[in-house]
């Protein structure tokens, strides 16, 4: 458990090392570190917490509620901020808007799970017009097993929530992309898919780029994703170590 400390130092500085290298329009992003914590025991994310990490990624919405709803988690990480970064549906959607400290929804991949959010978070939501962060999740590698909006969508399904989902705040763009790219090859192509994404919805909707986030990068290749411009890297691995396998699910 020291362990997480020393590896999370590692990582903020490998962080700072990357923020330098990027073009000057990007030096302004503020990259944040999503500490990946699924199937990783509740004392890891107290540690990793204790020593300051504050935004952390669940990617199955039964094991995120659990793990939110603890009591030790209530008690000892008051300030705790929930991604989602794995798939959600239509018949899951209640369960995840009771999530205490839920921050963004990162995967929303069509305008029916929008509109149902936007629906439900009505709802839901404890302050008088607080409004849900949400991501388009896209699916860059264009991989048919990957969830994800297709590219030429994402712009239609942006401009829908800006128009008809006054409950959600649109926050950016997110992808998983291939795994295992060789980064000897070359700029990652998913990660330049997802910026052009952004420039194009930037471009056709009005948007000021600094208003879209992008979340990309993972333990293998966050440094690189960051020199791209990357707003919110996901890293579990290079934290916590290798997942457990578990059945909490
Ligand atoms: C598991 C996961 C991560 C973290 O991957 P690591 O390689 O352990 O850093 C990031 N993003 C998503 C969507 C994941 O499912």
């Amino acid at each position: 458990m020291a362990d997480i400390s020393y590896k999370l130092k590692t990582i903020h500085n490998k962080i700072l090392a990357a923020s330098a290298v990027r073009s000057l329009e990007d030096q302004c992003i503020q990259p944040h570190l999503i500490a990946v914590s699924k199937h990783q025991p509740i004392e890891a994310i107290i540690t990793a917490y204790e020593v300051g990490q504050r935004h952390f990624g669940e990617n199955y919405i039964n094991e995120l509620s659990k793990k939110a709803n603890s009591n030790k988690i209530l008690e000892k990480c008051l300030d705790i901020k929930w991604h989602l970064i794995g798939h959600v549906q239509t018949n899951n959607i209640n369960k995840l808007l009771k999530v205490p400290n839920l921050d963004v929804i990162e995967t929303v991949n069509s305008e029916k799970i929008a509109i149902a959010l936007n629906n439900a978070w009505e709802k839901f939501r404890k302050i008088e017009n607080s409004k849900l962060k949400i991501m388009i999740q896209v699916n860059t590698s264009k991989e048919l097993a990957k969830s994800g909006c297709d590219i030429n969508n994402v712009s239609s399904v942006v401009k829908y929530i800006l128009d008809k989902c006054p409950c959600l705040q649109f926050l950016g763009l997110m992808t998983i992309g291939k795994f295992g790219y060789d980064l000897s090859k070359g700029p990652n192509p998913d990660f330049l898919t997802l910026k052009k994404c952004k420039d194009k919805i930037c471009d056709e909707l009005s948007i000021h780029p600094r208003h879209v986030k992008l979340s990309m990068g993972m333990s293998a290749d966050f440094e690189h994703a960051i020199e791209i411009g990357s707003s919110y890297i996901r890293v579990g691995t290079a934290i916590f170590g290798e997942r457990p396998a578990t059945t909490t699910n």
